[in-house]
């Protein structure tokens, strides 16, 4: 997974001219990836195909990601945003627009997920301070709404860690294969 600079979701269902985009793994020296077809999950409700790029020098292919989409959920970050600042399940669910009960479970997963194994590993690159890592997250680069596409870009700037949103933290953007044991369900209909 790899982030398509200046792009968010809006842009890319409007087919919007998708940037360049270079190989994270360092050893590639910033190869470009070259276009790899692409593969249909969920965005903003619809099945829609996204696009896949692959390294000329290591082989690995990557989805290209908008700046503002989660990884493995039909969620954009100013939704997750909107969840986390209401703070509980339900009444984030409805900051959120996710509706009935399978939108109050949705954000109930959302919130559990910050006691994973990789919001430690966010918090060892977030600056050193008190709190929890959203707001050392939010002092580093500002509270205002879409904080969290801000500290994606943080992320993968400085240690090319691909922040998924409300699950998982993916060196050069490589999923790990424990995310497969966990959910044990084709990440495609995870919504
Ligand atoms: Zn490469």
């Amino acid at each position: 997974m790899v982030i398509l600079p200046g792009m968010c979701c809006k842009q890319y269902v409007e087919g919007a001219q998708r940037p360049e985009v270079r190989c994270p793994n360092p050893a590639c020296q910033g190869a470009r990836l070259l276009g790899h077809g692409t593969y249909d999950r969920y965005l903003d409700g619809e099945l829609r195909p996204l696009q896949r790029g692959r390294c000329p020098r290591c082989g690995v292919t990557h989805a290209l990601f908008p700046e503002d989409l989660c990884a493995y959920r039909d969620a954009t970050f100013e939704v997750v945003e909107a969840a986390y600042y209401a703070g509980t399940p339900s009444s984030g669910a409805q900051a959120a627009g996710q509706t009935g009960a399978l939108g109050v479970r949705r954000v109930r997963g959302w919130l559990r997920s910050q006691k994973q194994a990789w919001v430690r590993v966010l918090e060892g690159l977030l600056p050193a301070a008190e709190g929890p890592w959203w707001e050392r997250a939010q002092e580093l680069v500002g509270d205002r709404r879409g904080w969290l596409t801000r500290l994606r870009q943080w992320l993968w700037s400085s240690f090319a860690y691909f922040l998924g949103g409300v699950h998982g933290l993916y060196r050069h953007g490589r999923p790990r294969l424990a995310l497969v044991e966990e959910t044990n369900i084709p990440w495609q209909l995870l919504r």
